[in-house]
């Protein structure tokens, strides 16, 4: 990891530490059986400094997540002070990127959540674009189906739940792809490997709803709020496979991929090129993650 920092600074389990010394034993519980939860956190420099988007909400829904888990996180204020320090101690002036995680820190042999003991871990990268939001992505439907929500709940964010999205990303990758696309078990649209989906159709955004084996995104909930102002209707439904095929356009989004225009999927092109609704909620977006817009200065919590 390169930061400005000389030595990259991180937090694990009650103290910053250098990153090179944050190690954790071989028989670790979260190691062995996948057993925490994580968030993804964007810090954009504006210039004079960073700002997180939706710094708040992400650690709320990773406290929430834990719970659900049967773990204990540090609170909502605790990870917010341990994240903002961490920028400082970083001196980092670029965007970043925040990998907050409750994890399962006990070495018993067996896979159980109750009496357990917790970790908290959080470190931060640079980061700039995720996926390419400006070319136009090239999409497949995986061949793996999306876990659903009473095998391992998409919704909690569960760092074992991403080999079902390793899985996908690695087929579509080895095939000549920018990202899958997965069905839920049901055999409707849920979503990209960590990406939500939205499709546009006669004017109106459509996405998966939150019965759809999805994770609630934080951007997705942004999209729909920057659909409202913009005065885009939204329907929130399943969608079955070959909608996609005749959206007129469609794009992803997530903190990491930001808003992601896709040119085609499963070789069938979409549209012709990004299309007029994609394009105004990508500028919009833009603009209010970098603090140049205003009504969404809610978005940002200034950070150092
Ligand atoms: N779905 C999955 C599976 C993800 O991992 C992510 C990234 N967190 C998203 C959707 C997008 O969620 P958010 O907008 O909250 O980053």
């Amino acid at each position: 990891m390169s930061t400005s920092a000389a030595e990259p600074i991180a937090w694990l389990r009650d103290a910053y530490r250098p990153l090179e010394e944050c190690q954790v034993p071989i028989n670790l519980h979260a190691f062995q059986y996948g057993t925490g939860c994580f968030e993804g956190i964007r810090g954009y420099w504006d210039g004079t400094q960073i700002n997180g988007l939706f710094f708040r909400e992400h650690f709320q829904r990773l406290a929430g997540n834990a719970r659900m888990l049967l773990m204990e996180s540090p609170t909502v204020d605790r990870m917010c002070e341990i994240a903002c320090e961490l920028v400082r101690r970083n001196g980092c002036q670029h965007n970043i990127y925040f990998r907050p995680m409750v994890f399962k820190d006990g070495v018993e042999l067996g896979p159980i959540l109750h009496q357990q003991p917790d970790g908290y871990l959080c470190y931060l990268i640079p980061l700039q674009d995720y996926l390419d939001t400006s070319k136009g992505l090239e999409l497949c439907v995986s061949s793996w189906c999306r876990l659903s929500d009473n095998t391992i709940p998409t919704r909690a964010k569960a760092t074992g739940g991403y080999l079902n999205s390793a899985l996908a990303k690695s087929e579509a990758l080895l095939n000549g792809f920018d990202e899958a696309l997965m069905l839920n078990s049901r055999g409707y649209v849920a979503e990209g490997t960590s990406e939500n989906l939205f499709l546009v159709r006669d004017g109106a955004l459509i996405t998966p709803d939150r019965a759809s084996d999805i994770l609630e995104g934080i951007t997705r909930n942004a999209v729909i709020e920057l659909a409202a102002d913009l005065g885009i209707p939204v329907v929130e439904r399943s969608i079955g496979r070959t909608e996609l095929y005749r959206a007129d356009e469609v794009f992803l989004c997530g903190t990491g991929c930001q808003i992601s225009w896709v040119r085609s999927i499963d070789r069938r092109q979409i549209g012709t090129e990004r299309g007029p609704i994609t394009a105004r909620i990508q500028e919009v977006y833009e603009d209010a993650v970098y603090g140049r817009n205003q009504r969404y200065a809610h978005w940002l919590t200034p950070i150092a």
